[in-house]
């Protein structure tokens, strides 16, 4: 019995990603960063897997070694790393990682000592986002500290990679032009003598909109969890999480009554409110105040007032509600409830965003779907 709790449906991750996989001949990378988008990293892992995914994707060092830890031996790439972590920690555990200056290089030679292996080294080029990777000028340099060093036997180049700002609008210009910057880029590495077995830079966006794009790899996260990155289209993805809860109890309360902390709700007439146990402590954005969508029985309403740390109140109206009843709110979308892109829309953000939140949380997850391994 539960009192609020995430569902996950690893079997909708594992057929996202085999949808994924039909439309690419280059291998698949999945995201499992931040706890799996908030729907579980190991469970992810191994749902992606099963979908035909050949890679899993991280941001941190610890991330990655949390996967190897749980016995998943496939290709790990992590790729934020600053100074001075325990890189050889990686290095040992088959963990592939990113390098965009020279003295993270050196950071990796020294690991890969440490070790007793080469590290296995993904070189990102900034082609245009201006967040991680080398610019273009600093690239060169980058490539010749890495060329040397993996013609010492000290790391070995298995990547060259970028990651695109507005894939998301497939017709932004940016995209053209951040593709031409990474060819430019890859040519630059093949004068240094680095061409690697792995050339990356499309993320969901561009797996779904750009072939042109897909290269060796290409790296998907919130499309392996059925939602879309691009507005307006499903791409026929299914969404793994639903997030609900049961109500705490329902009340009858006059027009004219305010709810929630600053009353600033006000019941335009005799109604019900329900009283449901999930709140910011939990995930649900405080910016889903009067705002975000709940299901309960026949009904969808926004929230009635502020969203607190661990409730929320609903106002059903003159629905037959009872205390028990299950309060949805977000899923799949395919039983009328409200979906993390509606979640989205009444609260000023992204998907990525609503289901993440649900990361790490006090709500249990459970999982459906059978996944061998
Ligand atoms: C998170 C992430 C991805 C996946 O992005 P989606 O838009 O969720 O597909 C790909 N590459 C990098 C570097 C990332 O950080």
């Amino acid at each position: 019995m539960w009192q609020a709790e995430v569902r996950v449906d690893l079997g909708a991750i594992r057929d996202n990603v085999a949808l994924l996989r039909a439309r690419t001949s280059a291998e698949v990378l999945v995201a499992v960063k931040a706890d799996g988008y908030g729907h579980g990293m190991v469970p992810s892992a191994r749902a992606a897997l099963a979908g035909g995914a050949t890679w899993l994707g991280v941001a941190t060092l610890d991330e990655a070694l949390t996967l190897r830890r749980a016995g998943i031996d496939a290709p790990v790439l992590a790729w934020l790393l600053s100074p001075g972590l325990p890189l050889h920690e990686g290095v040992t555990a088959g963990v592939e990682l990113s390098a965009a200056t020279p003295a993270l290089l050196d950071e990796l030679i020294a690991a890969g000592h440490r070790a007793g292996r080469p590290a296995r080294v993904h070189l990102k080029l900034d082609t245009g986002l201006a967040r991680g990777g080398a610019t273009a000028d600093e690239w060169p340099v980058v490539l010749e500290a890495a060329a040397k060093a993996q013609a010492g036997g000290e790391i070995e180049v298995t990547g060259v990679w970028s990651h695109f700002a507005c894939a998301d609008d497939p017709s932004h210009e940016s995209v053209d032009r951040q593709l031409a910057a990474f060819h430019d880029g890859l040519e630059t590495a093949e004068r240094f003598g680095i061409t690697p077995r792995y050339r990356h830079i499309a993320n969901s966006a561009a797996t779904l909109t750009r072939p042109d794009a897909h290269f060796d790899l290409v790296r998907v996260g919130v499309a392996a969890y059925g939602l879309s990155p691009i507005a307006g289209d499903t791409f026929g993805l299914r969404p793994a999480m639903t997030a609900h809860a049961r109500v705490m109890l329902t009340k009858r309360v006059p027009a004219g009554q305010g709810v929630s902390y600053g009353l600033t709700y006000v019941t335009p007439r005799e109604t019900t409110l329900a009283v449901v146990p999930l709140g910011y402590g939990d995930g649900v954005p405080r910016h889903a105040s009067n705002a975000g969508p709940v299901r309960i029985g026949g009904t969808v309403a926004p929230i009635a007032g502020r969203v607190c740390m661990d409730q929320i109140v609903v106002d059903v109206g003159d629905e037959p509600v009872v205390a028990g009843d299950v309060a949805t709110l977000f899923g799949p979308g395919t039983d009328g409830e409200p979906t993390a892109d509606d979640w989205a829309a009444a609260t000023g953000t992204i998907n990525y965003e609503i289901v993440t939140r649900f990361g790490s949380s006090r709500v249990p997850r459970h999982y459906d779907g059978e996944i061998a391994w």
